[in-house]
């Protein structure tokens, strides 16, 4: 241990293909099938959830409906079913809470918990992992991957490696090696887009990253180069956040026919508007960053962001950025399938930062 790495235990719990897997414990007569979570074939939503099943003929989350038919026209498709999906999220929720306070959720079924310090009182993160998988199987009869790494970048990734019903541990002294043979694209925060122009410069590999100084990173990718230098090196040191606030809140609207009137787009935005207003004014927050989401007919989508003196939560002010950001897209020229605002850097926000404690453990004990 050089002490390039926190001295952390991260664990990365994921479920499995969550939704999906809960219609298939449910319905057995799914088992063994294709299940495509979502709207119905001739809806104009997308995949929420795939089981593996489905997976094998290319179905994805967050691909059309209609795409996930053609692929595999014998899948059975499920609409979703949030209560049901939330109550196991939260009996998966007691399960972490029983071994430590450090649990952030990100998702209904994905969360980071900090096992440095727990309450088993047992040294082994891999070992908590382990039981929680098998708690987890236990209460909801439904499996789990896990990832135990030091930081939050290795523990995400890892819980994919073996995954479904599987574990990765990836110990401090192993991390810079893991990180060298880590195809760029399985990167955090490297995109689709990132990861073709670091191709352009070899860059393929983690090795290839850590060939590049910091200020070189940071004149081509700007303030992310920062993190690509220290994520190279294994350097994460974002904390595991409990109680985790909403930091944005949004609405967004798929429409039932694209749209390329522009008249008629910035009536929809009035709408959109005044729905984000009444939920932000329902939480008595406000926000300075407005973001307008905007997705083609062709599915491509871009996001176009301004950020105001002013925190703002009324339709009208929400609607005039809205329709300012609306007139920096091709909207009028291309038609539009679905158009979305969110608010950020929302004010009245508690900080809940705890702070962690950097335990030295040992290598046998990972
Ligand atoms: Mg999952």
């Amino acid at each position: 241990m050089d002490g390039a790495f926190p001295q952390r235990k991260i664990i990365h719990i994921d479920m499995d293909a969550f939704y999906a897997s809960v219609e298939q414990r449910d319905h057995p007569e799914f088992r063994g099938k294709p299940v495509v979570v979502g709207g119905s074939p001739q809806s104009r939503g997308v995949v929420c959830a795939a089981s593996y099943e489905a997976r094998t003929f290319g179905i994805r989350s967050a691909i059309p409906c209609a795409t996930a038919y053609r692929l595999c026209p014998e899948a059975v498709f499920v609409r979703p079913r949030f209560d049901v999906y939330k109550a196991v999220s939260q009996e998966i929720r007691r399960i972490f809470f029983h071994h430590t306070d450090l649990v952030e959720p990100l998702s209904l079924d994905e969360a980071f918990l900090d096992v440095t310090d727990n309450k088993s009182g047992n040294p082994s993160a891999t070992w908590l992992a382990n039981e929680i998988r098998a708690q987890i199987l236990k209460r909801t009869d439904l499996t789990a991957s896990a990832g135990v790494a030091p930081n939050k970048f290795l523990a995400k990734i890892a819980s994919d490696i073996n995954k479904p019903n599987g574990i990765c541990v990836i110990p401090p002294t192993q991390a810079e090696a893991f990180i060298e043979q880590l195809p760029i694209g399985k990167f955090f925060g490297i995109g689709k887009a990132t990861e073709k122009r670091m191709h352009a410069l070899e860059i393929f590999k983690g090795a290839d990253l850590k060939r590049f100084e910091e200020v070189d990173l940071i004149r081509l990718f700007g303030k992310a180069g920062a993190w690509y230098y220290r994520i190279a090196r294994g350097i994460d040191t974002r904390p595991v956040k409990p109680h985790r606030e909403a930091k944005s809140i949004g609405v967004e609207e798929t429409f039932r026919h694209d749209i390329d009137n522009l008249a008629q787009l910035e009536h929809e935005l009035d709408l959109i508007a005044q729905e984000l207003a009444r939920r932000l004014q329902k939480r008595k927050t406000r926000g300075k960053t407005i973001t307008l989401k905007l997705r083609y007919d062709d599915f491509s989508t871009i996001t176009r962001s301004g950020t105001q003196a002013q925190f703002m939560n009324d339709a009208e002010s929400l609607a005039h950025v809205a329709k300012s950001l609306l007139r920096n897209s091709e909207a009028g020229q291309r038609k539009v399938r679905l158009l979305g605002i969110t608010v950020s850097n929302l004010a009245n926000r508690t900080m809940n930062e705890t702070s962690q404690l950097l335990l030295p453990f040992g290598e046998d004990t990972y």
